[in-house]
């Protein structure tokens, strides 16, 4: 990107205007940064940097890729409207901030804090870099109900298990009251330019294929489209979350996460339109207490930078995985012959998202069935998911392969046809994504293997052709996991 020409001819007799740098925040409402940068009724340049190289490996994956442009398409679209369009940039932070800090005669960046080691790094050389100038970056609570450090269990260190750190946010109370969007903003008479969305190139990548062409059928990236899910959630579902939210086959969960993922919505809102609804109090607490697991993941993620390479049980580094390519991939393609993880890997790759009771289901199966490594799941996951987050998708991980501080003990193997017949027993979720068993009966849904051959004939199911035979005997596969767990302990 050329290089910001200053403009001192409109600087000249203007309140110094500030520089809004959008990270994890893509929305207007209730954005401590947005109101701070125009407090005063300063002039405002929105800017948004693609910084690839700061963000090095965990960079945004092909899907969270294909939201981040529909996100920032709808933010320019909702800033334009209200007077200060949004500037695309793509490049070092610290230097694209500062050139534009300096170009405009902005004293001070205001920004959401970022969480990720790499945007922890990021932020401090932003930091340095506006230092040098005489400017200042000014760091603000965007993304969470409350920031990571500062806080700890009784002991005075960071809370390592989710039930505690739970019950003191409980216990302090409702976050404040959501504040609304500025109606105007103002702009200035002259913003320098940046790049068009496509020149980002956040997708489609010339070469790589189109896989998320369906993505738009279920989702509406943007701060009107998390609007409309909150709404749609809190009227309906919420009412019957505690127990529906387990259930596969319907809508029993928000379908938040990437909306929350890139701040479209905060969590404050989240939060007090849940409490507003007038559901039933138990149905509420228990989705206030998701909410929470996001800000656990984000506590262990500040506290543990490591989380999502290395395993927070030290012992389980010398776990003894099997990595094996072929298995790998018959469970990203939903080809392991279980049907309901074979759902789940299939409703991942079609729409960018997968059920919460699946995303363990077909976790524990890669992890202990499979004996294949945590990480490689959670890089399929971070490629696939919209709602791809460094935080929740590393502590997730680890929690399901039981090597993370509060994690589900390793013992504890999920048997994917009893989760199967348990949580999908009329087999709606199944026979909507490995539609080629949709005419089974529920008695053999879960385990086609079981099924009499005149049975499987009738249904049209070729064991072996159509579908596959399980990659691994559930017994067989759940003996071999405990008995890597033993040798480890041992
Ligand atoms: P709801 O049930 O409506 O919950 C509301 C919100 O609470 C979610 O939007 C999410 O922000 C938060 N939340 C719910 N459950 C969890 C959880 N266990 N951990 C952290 N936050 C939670 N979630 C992500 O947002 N990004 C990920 O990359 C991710 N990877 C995961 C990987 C694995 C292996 C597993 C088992 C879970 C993962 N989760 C991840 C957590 C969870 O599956 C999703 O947050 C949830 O399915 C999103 O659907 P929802 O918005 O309808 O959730």
């Amino acid at each position: 990107m050329a290089p910001f020409p200053r403009n001192p001819s409109y600087m000249a007799g203007m309140t110094e205007p500030s520089l809004l740098w959008f990270r994890h925040d893509l929305r207007l409402s209730d954005h401590p940064a947005l109101l701070a940068a125009v407090a005063g009724g300063r002039p405002l340049l929105p800017v948004f940097v693609l910084d690839d190289a700061a963000a090095g490996p965990h960079r945004p994956g092909g899907a969270a890729r294909w939201w981040l442009r529909g996100s920032l398409a709808a933010l320019g679209r909702d800033l334009a409207a209200r007077g200060a369009p949004l500037l695309l940039a793509r490049g070092r932070a610290e230097t694209v901030l500062p050139a534009l800090a300096a170009a405009i005669g902005a004293g001070t960046v205001h920004a959401g804090r970022g969480y990720e080691p790499w945007a922890r790094a990021q932020s401090r050389r932003v930091h340095e870099a506006l230092a040098d100038g005489g400017r200042s970056l000014a760091l603000h609570t965007t993304a969470l109900l409350r920031e990571p450090h500062g806080f700890g269990a009784a002991s005075g260190k960071p809370y390592a298990v989710y039930t505690p750190f739970a019950k003191t946010l409980l216990a302090a109370g409702d976050p404040p009251a959501p504040r609304p969007a500025p109606d105007r903003l103002a702009g200035l008479p002259h913003p320098p330019g940046g790049e068009t969305l496509e020149a980002l190139g956040l997708y489609p990548v010339p070469g790589e294929p189109d896989w998320a062409r369906g993505f738009d059928k279920t989702w509406q990236p943007g701060e009107a489209g998390a609007q409309a899910r909150l709404a749609r959630f809190v009227a309906g579902a919420l009412g019957r979350y505690g127990t529906d939210r387990n259930i596969p086959g319907i809508e029993g969960s928000s379908g938040l996460s990437p909306h929350l993922h890139w701040g479209e919505v905060s969590p404050g809102q989240v939060w007090h339109a849940a409490r507003a609804a007038g559901a039933e109090a138990g149905q509420t607490e228990t989705f206030l207490k998701e909410i929470l697991w996001r800000e656990f993941s984000y506590h262990l993620l500040w506290h543990r930078p490591e989380l999502p390479e290395v395993p927070l049980r030290a012992e389980f580094s010398r776990f003894p995985w099997q990595a094996d390519a072929a298995l790998l991939a018959a469970w990203q393609r939903g080809r392991t012959g279980y049907p309901v993880v074979d759902a789940g890997m299939r409703q991942l790759w079609q729409t960018g998202w997968m059920h919460n009771r699946v995303r363990m289901i077909a976790a524990s199966l890669l992890v202990k069935h499979l004996l294949q490594p945590w990480q490689d799941g959670a890089a399929w996951f971070w490629d696939t998911l919209v709602d791809a987050d460094l935080a929740s998708n590393s502590a997730s991980w680890q929690w399901v392969a039981g090597c993370g501080t509060d994690a589900a003990p390793y013992f504890r193997v999920f048997n994917p046809i009893l989760q199967g017949e348990k949580f999908d027993a009329e087999g709606r979720y199944v026979r909507r994504w490995v539609p080629e068993l949709a005419r089974l009966p529920n008695a053999f849904l879960h385990k086609p293997w079981e099924a009499p051959s005149e049975v499987l004939a009738a249904a049209g199911v070729r064991l072996g052709t159509s579908y596959p035979r399980p990659v691994v005997d559930h017994a067989k596969g759940r003996a071999r996991a405990l008995e890597a767990f033993a040798a480890l302990r041992a």
